[in-house]
This record gives C-alpha cells, structure tokens and sequence, in this order.
C-alpha cells in the first residue's frame, strides 16, 4: 500500500507544493516548527533515509540544497537547519526547517498555527524562488 506521502507526490492528497523533479517532491509540513518548514522526500518508496544508496542520497541533498536555497530567498532566517526523524510516517524525507535560533528546530512544543491560505502563499514564495 502506498504511504501517504506517495499519495502526496502523486497528487492524490493535497499538499503545499514547493518543488519537484522526476526523483524528488519538496511540500510544506502541515504541522510547521517554523516558518516555510518543509519536507523533501523521494518519490521511490523507501521507509529509512539511511537505506537510500550513496549516489540517489547525493541527488536528494543536492535537491535539498536548492529547496534550502529558495527558502532563504523568502524566509527571513539565518540558517535553513535540516533534521531526519521518520518516526511518524514511514517514507524517508528529511526536514529544512528556516531557524533564527536553536530553539526554532525544537519538535516536541506546541507547533505553528498557521491557515491554509497562509501555507499556500508560503509555498508559493518558496516555488518561485525554487531555481
Ligand atoms: P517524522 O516522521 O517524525 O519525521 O514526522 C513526520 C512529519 O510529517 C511531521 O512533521 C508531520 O507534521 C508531517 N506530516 C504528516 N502528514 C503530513 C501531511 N499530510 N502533509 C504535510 N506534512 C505532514
């Protein structure tokens, strides 16, 4: 059965798109840490980003990088931190997170309450910039 993120990259759940390319789909966590908190993942299914093979997990960063790159175009932040979990849904992605302060990449408080026009318009930005 396909996970939820597949179903994210397909299409068939909606999602805050930020970028995509035939290996890659970048979306904004619905439950943001921070500000344009967004989520890159592999279309292939993989549960564990560490079973992803050297040279497909080199792309993946390098995708990551110019999602982080867009971020830093629209998010006023002074770093994009990255952070790898998958604990909750079993398909690798890795977190970039625009941080101000250590704090900000903090996972367990309460999170970010933001609407679904906001998110969008967060994407958006970040889509435009994606390069
Ligand atoms: P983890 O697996 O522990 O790295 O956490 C999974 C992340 O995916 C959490 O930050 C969730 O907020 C996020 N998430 C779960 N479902 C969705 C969804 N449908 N759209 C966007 N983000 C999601």
């Amino acid at each position: 059965m396909a996970t939820i993120f597949s179903k994210i990259a397909a299409g068939e759940i909606p999602c805050h798109k930020v970028a995509e390319n035939e290996e890659f789909f970048a979306f904004l966590d619905i439950n943001p840490v921070a500000v344009g908190h967004t989520l890159v993942i592999p279309k292939k299914e993989v549960d564990y980003l560490f079973d992803i093979d050297d040279a497909m997990l080199g792309r993946m960063m390098a995708f990551a990088k110019r999602v982080a790159r867009a971020q830093e175009a629209v998010i006023t932040c002074k770093r994009v931190g990255l952070a790898v979990m998958g604990l909750e849904v079993p398909h690798a992605h890795i977190h970039l997170i625009p941080i101000q302060k250590e704090s900000d990449m903090y996972f367990g408080g309460a999170k970010l309450k933001l609407s679904a026009e906001e998110l969008d318009k967060i994407a958006t930005q970040i889509r435009n910039e994606f390069k």
